[in-house]
């Protein structure tokens, strides 16, 4: 079963648009991102800086922010526009298929590196601790 997709760009010229593109959308979603935190600061928070209680229809609010906050997030580390290791936003990247996810080649490898490495522990009967092989795995050849 095929478990990575690579997405690779040669042309200088065009692998700039894309990094510049998603820049753009990253820089966009934090500050919608920080946005939100702002907004739900200023219900939780009164006058004075301290928190307050919250009647229903502010409980509503913050939940409704808290919502579109937490799917903006979701989306940007679910895109290909970051690294979901490193946070990289420039270059190449590589779509793990099972658990639908982007990576950048170097953290891709390095994953890669550490599951055979603690695969060959397991292997020869070493502890590996809690190690999710059923995850890493999928970072294999
Ligand atoms: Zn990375």
């Amino acid at each position: 079963m095929k478990k990575k997709k690579t997405i690779i760009i040669k042309n200088e010229r065009l692998s700039q648009i894309r990094n510049n593109l998603r820049r753009i959308i990253v820089i966009a979603v934090n500050n919608r991102i920080k946005g939100l935190t702002n907004q739900i600061q200023s219900v939780r928070v009164n006058d004075l800086g301290n928190y307050r209680e919250l009647n229903d229809s502010e409980k509503g609010i913050v939940h409704e922010l808290r919502e579109e906050r937490n799917n903006l997030d979701r989306k940007l580390k679910e895109s290909i526009c970051k690294c979901l290791q490193c946070g990289r936003v420039e270059g190449n990247m590589i779509y793990n298929l099972v658990f639908k996810e982007w990576h950048c080649p170097d953290c891709w490898t390095a994953t890669k590196l550490e599951y055979e490495r603690t695969k060959a522990l397991a292997d020869s009967g070493k502890p590996t601790g809690d190690y999710a092989f059923d995850y890493y795995s999928t970072f294999a050849d």
